[in-house]
């Protein structure tokens, strides 16, 4: 009827002003709690494909808001993308996953995400410098983790920083490979050192002979042109058996293993592996 299109409508816009106010005060929130160092860090390991020993763990910002609880960071990153404080993130935890890595075993690494706006102008290089130098952290323990949209911008200007990154020891994965317009040209003319397989290239490979194929052959090129494969989001032994059985990974991260923890979490799963 007319009368409920109507109320249909108002309520539309209700729901609207609602949401945008919402999105609002959820910036402000944000904006405060970075400001107020109110992030924290959970890492996920990534074991070797045996599981007998974790290489590295891999920042994971969290954000616990004061009345609506975690605030998955798919949100809150793009939010702060948007907020333009972006930065302010990523140095935050860079500094403090330099610190915490130095309280795990040596052989164990620490891999951040950049995002797109991080590789946007050169001051990221003084940020990774001075969040090594404060820890006392070896750049060959730093891993930096990119997406393809980081090189969608300035391919020249990023390639630029990611080689330097590089040339002081840092190692650098790109991320969520397999995604998006993934090509395998960028793995040979990048700066690279892993690739890091999206979990969605393990949909079925179970079940079907031929995505199987595709994810072994997107592999062993990436091998042959000297690049480690870590494969992410692998949940089942199914999975982990199907990839051990063919090599098809060097390093397995996923709930099959272990999902994010506490950075304390880190050297204690590491000595449990290692006998104590
Ligand atoms: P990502 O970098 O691809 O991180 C992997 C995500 O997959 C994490 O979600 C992780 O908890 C989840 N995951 C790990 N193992 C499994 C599994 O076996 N199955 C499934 N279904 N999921 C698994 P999370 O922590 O929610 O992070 C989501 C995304 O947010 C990250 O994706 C990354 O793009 C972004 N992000 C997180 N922290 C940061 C950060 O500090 N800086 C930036 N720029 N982005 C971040
Ligand atoms: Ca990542
Ligand atoms: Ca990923
Ligand atoms: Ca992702």
């Amino acid at each position: 009827s007319k009368s409920k299109q109507r109320g249909g409508i108002a309520s539309f816009e209700r729901e609207m002003d609602g949401r945008y106010i919402e999105q609002q005060k959820l910036k402000a929130d944000l904006r405060e709690a970075v400001g107020m160092q109110g992030l924290s860090i959970a890492y996920q390991p990534m074991f070797k494909a045996d599981g007998s020993r974790i290489e590295c763990a891999e920042a994971l910002a969290r954000w616990v808001h004061p009345e609506k609880g975690a605030i998955p960071p798919d949100v809150f990153i793009r939010l702060a993308e948007e907020m333009g404080i972006i930065s302010d993130i990523t140095r935050f935890i860079l500094m403090k996953a330099c610190a915490d890595c130095m309280t795990w075993p040596e052989h164990i690494a620490v891999s951040v995400n950049l995002s797109a706006r991080d590789l946007r102008d050169a001051d990221i290089l003084s940020v990774v410098s001075e969040a090594l130098s404060a820890s006392g952290l070896g750049p060959e323990r730093l891993h930096l983790e990119i997406t393809e949209s980081c090189l969608i911008d300035e391919p020249a200007a990023v390639r630029a920083i990611l080689a330097d990154l590089r040339a002081r020891g840092i190692t650098i994965a790109i991320d969520d490979f397999g995604t998006g317009f993934s090509s395998l040209s960028y793995l040979d003319t990048l700066p690279l050192d892993i690739v890091k397989i999206d979990r969605s290239f393990l949909r079925n490979i179970v079940e079907d002979d031929r995505r199987l194929k595709l994810l072994r052959g997107t592999v062993n090129l990436a091998r042959e042109l000297g690049l480690k494969i870590v494969t992410e989001g692998v949940e089942t032994t199914e999975q982990l058996a199907l990839l051990n059985k063919y090599r098809a990974t060097d390093l397995v991260q996923g709930y099959v293993f272990s999902p994010a923890v506490p950075a304390q979490n880190i050297a204690i799963l590491s000595q449990s592996l290692a006998g104590g």
